[in-house]
């Protein structure tokens, strides 16, 4: 059993070299490709320069026999791709007539004429195919040859690129390269609140026992998720079956720390669950400005179940907007188990809701003592009555410190909801 067969990726053009363009076509080829059980092994990019391309291509070449590249199929004189993988085919460049008039027609019909320097995207390399391009001039082209292997064209603009591959080089690539058993496919499952290290160590059986799946650990900051793959060994079927088996040991296994699937949003989970309960939420931020009540807002419907949000920064406003009383504030400090148990109970008070969040933290990068360490976050969740108010000592930069308060709060209010507080 091998995995699926695999094909380089040369992304052509200096302003990916410079960074005035991100690279999208190489991401996308990858994942449809992947879904066509094709793998790209690798992906390279090179400026416009004949020997930076050429090199690049006969290398890709060399490794897997296979390769597609984007980009420098223009009509202008830094586009050098076409005559550059021509002259390392060793063959030259004959013009299809047939091209030129689809190009001469199509400037005709918007009343202009072709400029000359057209002519070369219709040069197609002898004995090379011509992929006709629908939605622009430079059309797609192939090269084989048994003792280089092969090599696919295609221009960079990502709409054209998109267009050929659906329609001309997916098909052409299954007639050229071995069939692979199925396509490459993956799930994401979600986790929060647990360490990278910790969740290797309670899922370590299963990873071991899975194959020809494999698992991978992908920190996101606000938790880490793990994305399980079929690397094409399996047909469509028994992959899907075997996935769903991974997925469903995996949740056995880790309980509520695995959240969801895909892109699945833990503030959108607490807002299915507030809702399905009937219940109401308000929150009260220090240091997380109001980013919890931005993630509980994200979510389409949340009017349901979201009264509001408190922003309290300062001392002043904790005490005048959420009644925290002034002795604690002075006594514990602000970013203390007190204060968070009272901007808990102020938000409930002056909302009303049936349950409530708090966070007071010390996001840095200043501000920190021996004590009181940046990442020292005091969470409180609240269902009624019932309040739960704990310590998170969290790392990272502000940015960082803030998404993962604001990530624990949630995982607090939804693991008190799941354990049947009413
Ligand atoms: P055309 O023949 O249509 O001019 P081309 O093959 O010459 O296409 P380029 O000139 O390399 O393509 O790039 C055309 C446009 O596509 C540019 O705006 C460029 O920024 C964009 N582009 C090129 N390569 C990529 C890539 N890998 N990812 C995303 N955009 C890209």
């Amino acid at each position: 059993v091998s995995r699926a067969p695999a094909v380089e990726i040369v992304a052509i053009g200096d302003e990916l070299l410079l960074g005035d363009t991100i690279d999208t076509n190489g991401p996308w080829l990858g994942d449809r490709l992947a879904q066509e059980g094709i793998l790209v092994s690798r992906r390279t990019v090179v400026g416009d320069q004949a020997q930076a391309i050429r090199s690049g291509v006969a290398d890709a070449l060399a490794r897997t026999g296979t390769v597609v590249c984007c980009g420098g199929l223009g009509p202008t004189q830094d586009d050098l791709t076409r005559p550059v993988v021509a002259a390392l085919y060793g063959v030259p460049l004959e013009v299809d007539a047939a091209w030129v008039e689809v190009m001469r027609e199509r400037f005709e019909k918007r009343g202009l004429r072709m400029p000359a320097s057209n002519v070369v995207q219709a040069e197609v390399p002898r004995g090379g195919t011509l992929f006709p391009n629908d939605v622009g001039t430079a059309p797609g082209l192939a090269l084989h040859d048994d003792a280089l292997g092969t090599t696919v064209l295609l221009p960079g603009v990502p709409g054209e690129l998109r267009w050929l591959t659906e329609h001309h080089v997916l098909g052409y690539l299954r007639t050229r390269l071995p069939r692979g058993r199925g396509p490459v496919l993956r799930r994401v499952l979600r986790t929060t609140g647990i360490a990278e290290s910790a969740l290797a160590e309670r899922i370590a059986d299963i990873v071991t026992s899975i194959a020809p799946l494999g698992i991978a650990f992908l920190p996101v900051g606000i938790g880490i998720d793990l994305r399980v793959t079929s690397w094409g060994e399996l047909p469509e079927n028994e992959a899907v079956a075997a996935l769903q088996r991974a997925e469903d040991r995996l949740r056995e296994r880790l309980g509520p720390v695995l959240y969801g699937t895909g892109r699945a949003d833990l503030a959108a989970l607490v807002g299915e669950t507030l809702r399905s309960r009937g219940f109401t939420v308000a929150t009260a931020e220090s240091c997380t400005g109001g980013l919890l009540a931005k993630r509980l807002t994200d979510a389409a419907g949340s009017s349901d179940y979201v009264i509001g949000g408190i922003v309290a920064y300062s001392n002043e406003a904790k005490q005048r907007l959420l009644g925290v009383p002034e002795a604690l504030l002075r006594e514990h400090g602000a970013v203390s188990e007190p204060v968070a148990r009272a901007m808990l109970e102020g938000a409930r008070r002056t909302t009303n809701a049936d349950c409530a969040l708090s966070i007071t933290g010390i996001a840095g990068p200043g501000g920190g003592s021996s004590e009181k360490p940046v990442g020292t976050v005091w969470i409180g969740t609240a269902v009624r009555e019932q309040a739960d108010v704990r310590l998170h000592r969290l790392v990272g930069s502000r940015a960082e410190i803030r998404e993962r308060s604001a990530q624990a709060a949630l995982r607090m209010l939804l693991d008190q909801l799941n354990a049947g507080a009413s």
